[in-house]
C-alpha cells in the first residue's frame, strides 16, 4: 500500500484523464535563450513525462509580444509557430506524458519597450514605464489570449492554463492598485473582474468543450490593497461559470514584500488561502508554492484543501518525482530545498534556469546517462556537497567508488548551512545523497583522515578531491586573539558566542553568522510566527492578505557586520532571496560597516577605521572571521608524486565564490566524462 495513495489516484478534469495528482508549475526557464533550445526544451519536458507527472505546464507564452516576460520570453501568436510547438508536445507525447501551454501576459512587469497595463504606474521591480491600454486594445487583449489558445490546441496541447496571478496583466485588472479605469473594464468590483471573465470565455469559444482551461488565480495578493479572501472567492466561482475546467492558485505579487517560495517560508504557508478557493467551487483545484516532498503533498489533499498539487521547482529537481512515488521509492527523491540559487536567482540574472540540486536540469542533452565505457575503481576524498554528487553520479554510471571523509557524518558545509534559520531544507539534500549513496553500494569510510598512502594501497585508478576550503584568516593583527572565532568554530564546532559580536566579511557566509546569532530559529516551520514576521494576515481573509506587522523585538544580540569595500554590503547575495536576510536582519537591528579599514584585535574590540578614517573600536565579546575561503589540497601533490590522476572539483578546486550550484555541477560533470 503506497503512503501517498492521495497523490496518487487518478483524476479526469476537462475531458483529460491525468494517472496522478503531481502537476509540474509553469516556470519560465529562459532555455530558449541557451543553443540548441529547442532540443533541450523536447528533452526537458521529456525527462518529467518519462517520470510520471501527471501533467506538464509549458513555461508562460504571451499572447501578444508587448505582453512576454523580457524581450527572450517566448511569444505565441502565429501560425507559422505550431510546428515546433508540435514537436514538444510530441516529445512529451512519445514519453507518456501530456503537457497544457500556459498563456502569460506580463502587463506591467513585462521588461520591453512598449509594455502595457490597465492604468498609467511603473511597477517597482520593472524599470519600463507601461503604456495604458485603451479600450480597443483591452478588447484585442482578450482575443488574443483565444487565438493563442486555439494556436496551442492546434499544436496537440492537452489545455492551456490562463495566468492570473502574481501581479501579471489579468492580476492588475483585478486589483484597485492598478487598475483605475473609468470605462467597464475598471471602477466597481464586478468591472474589474470583467477582463479574467470575457478572457476565460473567449479562450472556451475558441476550443470548444473537452479541452482543459486551467486558471491560475491570486488566491491571495500580498498587496496592500489587493482583494479579500471573500473577493477572491468571487471570482473563483466566476471563471467556474466562465468555463474553466480547474483552478490553479498563485500567491502574491512578484512586487509583494512578503516572501512566498523561499526557503525562509514554511512549507504549505499558504494552503489557507487555497482552501478558501476550493470552498468556493465545485471545480478542481490545484495548490501551490514552497510543496516541496511528497509528504506536504499528500497532507494537502487528505485535508482536501486542493484535488492537484502543482510543484514548479520541485520537478527542476527530480524529474521523476512521481515515477519514484509510484515506485515506493520517496527516500531517493532529490528534494527541492528552496534555495532559488540556480533556478529563480538565474533567471533574474537573464540567464537560463537549472538547479542546484540537480544539474542535469535544462542540460539534458549535456548529460547522456549512458554507464560508463570502462568501470573504474575511484576514490573519492571529502564528502561535502562535490564528493557526495560526484560519487552518487559515477557509481550510476557503473564505476566502483569509494568516499572518504575525515569528520564522522557526511555533507560538509551543507552541516553548518543547515544550522541557519530558514536552511533546514538542506537536510533533504543530506538525506538524498545519504539514501543514494547506501543504494548504489558506493563504499564509505568516515571520520578519518585518509592518507596518501593508504589511497595508494586501495588499488584505484583515479583519484577525485573534494577536500573543500578552510576558512581564510586575514592578516589583521591581533587575529590569534582569545577573542577570535571562525565561521566553523560557531556554526560546526558550537563556540559560545557572547552578547556584543563584530563580523568580519559580510558575503553569504557572513550574512549567514549574521542570522545565526540574531534570527529566530522557527522561521522555517512555525507558519503563525512567518506571518506575524511578515506583517501577514493570521488567516488570510483581510485585503491583500496583509495584517499590520509585528511590534519590533528586541534584539537578542548587538552584531556589527563589516566589509572593506564601500558600498551596501550584501549585493552579492542571492537576487531572489538577499532582500529577504536583509528584512529579517533589519528587524533584528544588525549594524552594518563598509569601507572599513581593521587595525587590531585587543582585549578592548575591534579596532578600526571607519569610511571617513576616523578611528573606532567596536567593544566586542567575539569577533568571528568570515573572510573568504581558501581551497584545501593537503593532498594533492602527494597523490600526483604517486602517479595518480587526481581531479580537483567543488572548494579544493577553486574557492574563490564557491557555492554549492557549481560545486555539484562540477562534480556531475567530471562523473558523466570519467571513463569515457
Ligand atoms: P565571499 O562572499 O567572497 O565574502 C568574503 C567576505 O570577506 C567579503 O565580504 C570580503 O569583503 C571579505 N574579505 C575577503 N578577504 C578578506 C581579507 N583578507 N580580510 C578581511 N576581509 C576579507 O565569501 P563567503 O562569505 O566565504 O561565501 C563563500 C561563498 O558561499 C559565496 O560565494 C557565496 O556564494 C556562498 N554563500 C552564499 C550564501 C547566501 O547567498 N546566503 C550563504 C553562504 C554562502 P571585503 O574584501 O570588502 O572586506
Ligand atoms: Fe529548488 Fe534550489 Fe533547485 Fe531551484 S535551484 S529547483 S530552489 S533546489
Amino acid at each position: 500500500m503506497s503512503r501517498f495513495p492521495l497523490l496518487l489516484s487518478p483524476l479526469t478534469v476537462g475531458g483529460l484523464h491525468l494517472p496522478n495528482r503531481v502537476v509540474m508549475g509553469a516556470m519560465h526557464t529562459r532555455l530558449e535563450t541557451l543553443d540548441r533550445a529547442h532540443e533541450r526544451l523536447c528533452a526537458f519536458y521529456a525527462a518529467r513525462a518519462r517520470g510520471e507527472t501527471g501533467l506538464l505546464l509549458s513555461g508562460g507564452h504571451a499572447p501578444v509580444p508587448e505582453g512576454a516576460m523580457d524581450e527572450a520570453a517566448p511569444v505565441f501568436d502565429r501560425e507559422a509557430q505550431v510546428d515546433a510547438h508540435r514537436a514538444i508536445v510530441d516529445a512529451v507525447t512519445r514519453a507518456g506524458g501530456r503537457i497544457a501551454l500556459q498563456i502569460l501576459h506580463a502587463g506591467r512587469y513585462a521588461r520591453v519597450p512598449g509594455c502595457v497595463a490597465p492604468s498609467a504606474g511603473r511597477a517597482r521591480i520593472n524599470s519600463f514605464e507601461p503604456r495604458v491600454l485603451t479600450l480597443d486594445e483591452v478588447r484585442a487583449t482578450i482575443r488574443s489570449h483565444a487565438h493563442t489558445a486555439a494556436l496551442a490546441k492546434e499544436a496537440g496541447y492537452a489545455g492551456v492554463e490562463i495566468m492570473g496571478s502574481e501581479g501579471y496583466l489579468i492580476n492588475e485588472f483585478t486589483s484597485t492598485i492598478t487598475n483605475r479605469r473609468d470605462d467597464e473594464y475598471g471602477g466597481s468590483f464586478d468591472a474589474r473582474l470583467r477582463f479574467p471573465v470575457e478572457i476565460v470565455r473567449a479562450v472556451r469559444a475558441a476550443v470548444g468543450p473537452g479541452f482543459l482551461i486551467i486558471y491560475r488565480i491570486s488566491a491571495v495578493d500580498l498587496m496592500p490593497g489587493g482583494m479579500t479572501s471573500d473577493e477572491v472567492a468571487t471570482l473563483a466561482r466566476l471563471i467556474e461559470e466562465a468555463g474553466a475546467d480547474l483552478i490553479n492558485t498563485g500567491i502574491g505579487w512578484h512586487e509583494s514584500l512578503v516572501p512566498t517560495i523561499a526557503a525562509a517560508v514554511p512549507r504549505a504557508a499558504w494552503i489557507d488561502a487555497v482552501q478558501n478557493v476550493k470552498q468556493a467551487v465545485s471545480i478542481p483545484v490545484m495548490a501551490s508554492n514552497r510543496i516541496n516532498t511528497p509528504e506536504v503533498a499528500e497532507a494537502i489533499l487528505a485535508r482536501g484543501a486542493a484535488d492537484l498539487v502543482s510543484m514548479a521547482r520541485p520537478l527542476l529537481a527530480d524529474p521523476d518525482f512521481a515515477l519514484k512515488l509510484r515506485q515506493q521509492r520517496s527516500d531517493e527523491i532529490n528534494t527541492c530545498i528552496a534555495c532559488n540559487q540556480a533556478c529563480l536567482d538565474a533567471i533574474f540574472s537573464e540567464r537560463a534556469a537549472s538547479c542546484l540540486v540537480n544539474p542535469r536540469a535544462g542540460r539534458e542533452i549535456e548529460f547522456g546517462g549512458a554507464k560508463a565505457a570502462q568501470a573504474l575503481k575511484l576514490a573519492v576524498v571529502g564528502g561535502g556537497p562535490a564528493g557526495m554528487a560526484f560519487a552518487v553520479n559515477a557509481a550510476e554510471r557503473g564505476h566502483r567508488v569509494t568516499l572518504f571523509e575525515a569528520q564522522a557524518q557526511l555533507g560538509g558545509q551543507l552541516n553548518m548551512a543547515r544550522r541557519i534559520p530558514g536552511k533546514r531544507e538542506f537536510d533533504e539534500a543530506l538525506r538524498y545523497h545519504r539514501t543514494r549513496l547506501q543504494r548504489l553500494g558506493v563504499e564509505l569510510h568516515l571520520g578519518r583522515r585518509v592518507t596518501a598512502d593508504e589511497i595508494a594501497q586501495g588499488g584505484f585508478d583515479e583519484v577525485v578531491l573534494a577536500t573543500g576550503a578552510t576558512p581564510r584568516v586575514p592578516d589583521i593583527a591581533g587575529i590569534d586573539h582569545r577573542k577570535v572565532l571562525s565561521y566553523v568554530d560557531v556554526l560546526a564546532r558550537g563556540a559560545a558566542v557572547g552578547e556584543r559580536v563584530a563580523i568580519i566579511g559580510a558575503g553569504g557566509i557572513g550574512f549567514d553568522v549574521a542570522l545565526f546569532l540574531l534570527g529566530d530559529v522557527r522561521d522555517a516551520t512555525d507558519v503563525a510566527h512567518f506571518r506575524r514576521t511578515w506583517g501577514v494576515d493570521a488567516h488570510l481573509q483581510g485585503a491583500g492578505g496583509l495584517a499590520a506587522p509585528q511590534q519590533p523585538v528586541p534584539p537578542r544580540r548587538e552584531v556589527h557586520l563589516l566589509q572593506r569595500k564601500p558600498g551596501t554590503p550584501g549585493r552579492t547575495l542571492g537576487r531572489t532571496t538577499g532582500w529577504i536576510l536583509k528584512a529579517l536582519l533589519r528587524q533584528a537591528d544588525l549594524r552594518l560597516h563598509a569601507g572599513v579599514k581593521y587595525e587590531r584585535i585587543d582585549d578592548a574590540g575591534l579596532h578600526l577605521r571607519d569610511a571617513d578614517g576616523k578611528p573606532q573600536c567596536l567593544a566586542v565579546d567575539h569577533v568571528i572571521v568570515c573572510a573568504g575561503q581558501v581551497e584545501d589540497r593537503a593532498l594533492h601533490d602527494a597523490l600526483r608524486a604517486r602517479g595518480f590522476t587526481v581531479h580537483l572539483i567543488g572548494g579544493a578546486d577553486r574557492a574563490a565564490e564557491l557555492d554549492a550550484v557549481r560545486a555539484i555541477d562540477q562534480a556531475a560533470r567530471l562523473a558523466e566524462r570519467i571513463g569515457g
